[in-house]
């Protein structure tokens, strides 16, 4: 098994490489020598040379080969960091950023935040002045184009993580494209696991043709390489369920069960979907193992989600005492992102969540939707790094044969293009169906974002950004509506209710994850509910926190989470500073909850319901497209049912859920978008349809 190096050297984890030649792998290899172990390694020259050569490169390697970690420092030791300048490395998401960044400062010997740094939104762990190689989502690095519009601090930015064609990763690409027409300087190094290599390489090429100019012959080519990082794991057995299963996460359980009792020594990795599956299956394993005594003694049960807290992470990464096997039950951050040690078995669900968007209806949710055969095969890839391992899919050969697509959708086309549209034209890019994309995005969708920014405000008729509004919304590292409403905040004079509000919704939940303690968890939120909704409970919770002087017993007693407590007041404190910056006022409205109340609506009207009159079953309609949907239980306002509400956002499971929701009057929503909605003999309509 993996150990703890001695002492002597400072404490550093050293883990062997599953490719080492030598089966007997485990070892006291240097730091150096485990860097060497890494596939990437007998391609460092190759990289360097075409990074050096070339505008863009892109390097396809199979997960854990080196990429994420090995090459920022390669570019590094080339001297890419000399003179100021910064190696940049996007990744989609947020703990994957943090859990590299670490992992690269460690291996470099230096602490997180110095040399190797960096920033996710709100939590910027990086230094101008010494960082020299900053991790960052590429969301971020979208925001950083806003003050530095040709990133002119970069020299090499690598776009990590391609295959997954997130959208800010497509948004990126576009927009770099045209960065490096206009500073040939910058290289691009495109990373993936699966990348359909030859598109993005298409997509590259299509630049070529460009006015040449002096200095030309300095200029890096222009057509990209593509390099293939061979390095293939381990044989990987793969196991099908008869029939279908009901269940997975039922199944999932079962699984882990059996592997534990049968299967030698390996730990097991369990692809679910999200907090809410993966929650229930860790307590659903940790009871069984509980009472089976003996069989399942030796297990450790543990979550992999965004959102844990650092020692939660630093639990999924830290080696497996001797005698132990540890599960590991992820969304699926773990299928390409994150490097595991130690996992010989691997469970896949088939599914993952996944953003639907229908421009129809204007409805954007969340969505458990079976993945693609590449994800599948990615999944499986996981149980192979450290020997032969064993996949088991919950799913028929023939679903997995006949059923499941080859590919996955990129994010773009299944997304709400709202907060996509208003950053290309902070940004300047005023044809935003023309803008070259590495996959277009349907232009229904276009439209629909385009109405919506008409609507808040934020664009003008001829398209165009508003002044002060647009500007203002466009520079509030948040979704537009947010944004919104913390700017209507200030006239209606409750702009410290909201910066709380907005804070509180942008991270997962202030609650403590319900493992078993459904009932008290109800209990603690009627203490702090609000007539209103759950925008005002949170309002309640937020004010009891600060009462308490911030006790995390309090947040003990009444169930909340803590550490998202904390994370709250940093958020708060950023977008007060944020406010400030925009001369917006810090004013408390007091118990005037009617202000907070159509503030969120200047926001959000586009997500008004209306209670279906004489639905005995809580059935609310959308105003805008007449979708059915419910409060979700998880609201205050759960049988409560008002007349007419506001929700955040839609969850779908077997019906579309709103998740917060705020109890409003319908008069607030002609009031607050007279483009949007019209007032027709007692009746309230969309005008847009
Ligand atoms: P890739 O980006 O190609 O998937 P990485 O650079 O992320 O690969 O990982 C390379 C190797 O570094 C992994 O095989 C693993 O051995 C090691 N590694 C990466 N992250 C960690 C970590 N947090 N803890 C321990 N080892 C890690
Ligand atoms: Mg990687």
């Amino acid at each position: 098994k993996p150990r703890l190096l001695d002492d002597e050297e400072g404490g550093v984890l050293f883990l062997s490489s599953s490719f080492s030649s030598s089966s007997s792998g485990y070892g006291y290899a240097s730091i150096e020598r485990q860097r060497q172990r890494l596939p990437v390694y007998k391609y460092r020259t190759s990289i360097l040379y075409l990074v050096e050569s070339h505008a863009t490169s892109i390097v396809v390697g199979e997960t854990g080969s080196g990429k994420t970690t090995q090459i920022p420092q390669y570019l590094k030791e080339a001297g890419w960091a000399d003179g100021g300048r910064v190696i940049a490395c996007t990744q989609p998401r947020r703990l994957a950023v943090q859990a590299v960044a670490s992992r690269v400062a460690e291996e470099m010997g230096v602490k997180v935040g110095e040399e190797v740094g960096y920033t996710i939104r709100f939590e910027d762990i990086s230094n101008p002045d010494a960082t020299r190689i900053k991790f960052l989502t590429d969301g971020v690095l979208l925001r950083e184009m806003m003050d530095d519009p040709l990133l002119t601090k970069y020299s090499v930015i690598m776009v990590d993580e391609a295959h997954e064609r997130s959208i800010s990763t497509d948004i990126l690409l576009g927009l770099l494209k045209k960065i490096q027409k206009r500073r040939p300087q910058l290289r691009l190094l495109i990373s993936s696991a699966t990348i359909e290599a030859k598109a993005m390489s298409d997509f590259f090429q299509s630049s070529k043709r460009r006015q040449v100019s002096e200095g030309e012959e300095l200029r890096p080519r222009l057509e990209p390489a593509i390099l293939s990082v061979e390095g293939r794991g381990f044989n990987v057995q793969i196991h099908y369920v008869e029939d279908p299963v009901q269940d997975y996460v039922q199944a999932a359980v079962s699984t882990v069960l059996l592997i534990h009792d049968q299967e030698p020594a390996g730990d097991i990795l369990v692809f679910l979907t999200g907090q809410d599956d993966i929650d229930v299956a860790v307590k659903m394993l940790t009871e069984e193992a509980r009472s089976n005594g003996k069989n399942s003694s030796g297990l450790i049960i543990l979550p992999l989600y965004s959102g844990l807290s650092r020692a939660e992470q630093d639990l999924v990464f830290s080696p497996t005492p001797k005698g132990k096997r540890k599960v590991v039950i992820s969304t699926n951050i773990a299928e390409t992102s994150l490097t595991l040690e130690g996992i010989v078995y691997v469970v896949d669900s088939g599914f993952s969540k996944q953003r639907f968007y229908n421009p129809i209806s204007d409805i954007e949710n969340l969505v458990v939707a079976p993945i693609s055969k590449a994800s599948a095969r990615q999944r499986a890839g996981r149980a192979g790094r450290l020997r032969p391992g064993k996949c088991y899919r919950l799913y028929t050969e023939e679903y997995f044969v006949n059923e499941m697509s080859a590919q996955g959708i990129p994010e773009i086309q299944r997304s709400n293009l709202v907060s996509c549209v208003i950053q290309l034209k902070a940004l300047g890019i005023d044809n935003i169906l023309g803008f070259d994309w590495p996959a277009s995005p349907s232009p229904e969708s276009m439209i629909r974002a385009l109405e919506v920014l008409y609507s808040l405000g934020v664009l003008d008729d001829d398209a165009k950004l508003t002044s002060p509004v647009g500007f203002q919304v466009a520079e509030i590292p948040l979704e537009p509506m947010i944004s919104k409403m913390i700017l209507a905040s200030n006239e209606l004079g409750c702009s410290e209710e909201i910066i709380t509000i907005a804070a509180v919704l942008s991270i997962q939940s202030i609650w403590f994850s319900g493992r078993g303690v459904q009932k008290e968890l109800d209990e603690a939120k009627l203490r702090f509910a609000a007539a209103e909704g759950d925008h005002v409970t949170f309002l309640n919770i937020y004010k009891g926190f600060l009462q308490s002087g911030k006790s995390s017993q309090w947040c003990h007693r009444n169930f909340i989470n803590y550490h998202a407590m904390k994370k709250v007041m940093e958020i708060r404190e950023q977008l007060k500073r944020i406010a400030l910056r925009l001369g917006i006022v810090l004013k408390s409205c007091e118990r005037d909850m009617q202000s907070v109340r159509k503030a969120v609506t200047a926001g959000f009207f586009a997500n008004a319901c209306r209670l279906e009159a004489f639905s005995h079953s809580g059935m609310y309609k959308t105003i805008r497209g007449s979708q059915e949907v419910y409060i979700h239980p998880s609201s205050v306002l759960f049988r409560v049912n008002p007349r007419w509400v506001i929700y955040h956002s839609l969850v779908s499971t077997d019906r579309q859920y709103m998740r917060n929701v705020i109890s409003i009057d319908s008069s607030w929503l002609t009031e607050a978008a007279p483009h949007f909605y019209q007032q027709q003999q007692q009746q309230l309509n969309p005008i847009i349809h």
